[in-house]
């Protein structure tokens, strides 16, 4: 049997489609042979995952996506990172910060929602709560964006991104998230693999890329996602480059959401590069 491994995926405990035991059904028929569930921010969608894993015979890793900010030394600018954790064997260092997570992804939830109110002039928090399954610790910028598409204020999310919720737009709020050394710190100390997840997907200059890679090696971290099948050859050159200069393990991953959303179809994953080291060799 071939490996196919994905190890970032979404359900609807942060902003995926599916209920975890639907992505592990999902995963399966696309013969996935490793999966993680990897919501933003939160673990709880992992007993029913592990369950519905040991129905079919999926070998499930405990994910997490967490949303962190990396100050880059040269700039002093903040900038919004995601840092996906994998195979942690004791959850409570990661439990700690995640509850600081939480406050502060529902706080930020609500000031986006009076913003985009003011804004539209249309009352949006019980609809957007509503997307987040009743969940305000889950609102991402995701729920938010198909708010606005439901209402048809935009076309499509990321429409949503570029009017409203983009960095600079009318309804952005500064990001508050944990440092990326914290969150990296908090992965190690309970026994998972830190992955810089879609290093390629921050709006990164090579050189900021670099001090990124340089800052979350000296973190702890351990390895680096590939970049998605659809990215371009020279993109994925850079991160084989850059994975080969550091030592990073790598990690393959479709960031699937479901398939409302732009993101990749769940286990259309890149392959290995020559000598790269898969993460689950550290599981
Ligand atoms: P947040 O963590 O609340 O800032 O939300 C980030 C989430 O919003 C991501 O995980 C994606 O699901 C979604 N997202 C980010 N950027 C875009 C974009 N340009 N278009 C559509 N969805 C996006
Ligand atoms: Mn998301
Ligand atoms: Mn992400
Ligand atoms: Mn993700």
């Amino acid at each position: 049997m071939i490996l196919r491994a994905d190890l970032h995926t979404h359900s609807y405990f942060s902003d995926g489609q599916l209920s975890p035991s639907d992505l592990v059904t999902a995963a399966h028929a696309a013969q996935v042979t490793i999966l993680a569930l990897t919501d933003h921010d939160t673990v709880d969608g992992l007993p029913e995952a592990r369950k519905q894993a040991e129905t079919l015979g999926v070998q499930l890793v405990d994910g997490v996506e967490l949303s962190t900010q990396w100050t880059r030394a040269t700039t002093k600018r903040a900038l919004s990172i995601h840092i996906v954790g994998l195979a942690m064997k004791d959850f409570a260092p990661l439990e700690a910060v995640l509850g600081e997570q939480q406050v502060i992804r529902a706080r930020r939830a609500e000031q986006i929602c009076a913003k985009l109110e003011k804004l539209t002039k249309r009352p949006a928090w019980d609809a957007v709560l509503a997307l987040a399954s009743g969940r305000a610790e889950g609102i991402t910028r995701g729920h938010l964006a198909q708010w606005l598409v439901n209402e048809k204020l935009v076309n499509k999310q990321q429409q949503a991104f570029d009017r409203y919720l983009g960095e600079g737009k009318p309804a952005y709020v500064p990001l508050e998230w944990l440092s990326m050394a914290d969150g990296v710190a908090a992965i190690v100390a309970s026994g998972g693999q830190a992955v810089l997840a879609h290093p390629t997907r921050n709006n990164l200059t090579a050189t900021a890329l670099r001090q990124l890679l340089v800052d979350f090696k000296a973190a702890g971290g351990q390895a680096v996602e590939l970049p998605a099948i659809n990215e371009p050859p020279a993109t994925r050159g850079m991160i084989n480059r850059l994975v080969a200069e550091h030592g990073f393990h790598v990690s393959t991953a479709s960031d699937f959401h479901g398939a409302h959303m732009m993101w990749n179809k769940l286990g259309n994953v890149p392959s290995l590069a020559t000598g790269q080291k898969g993460v689950w060799e550290l599981f």
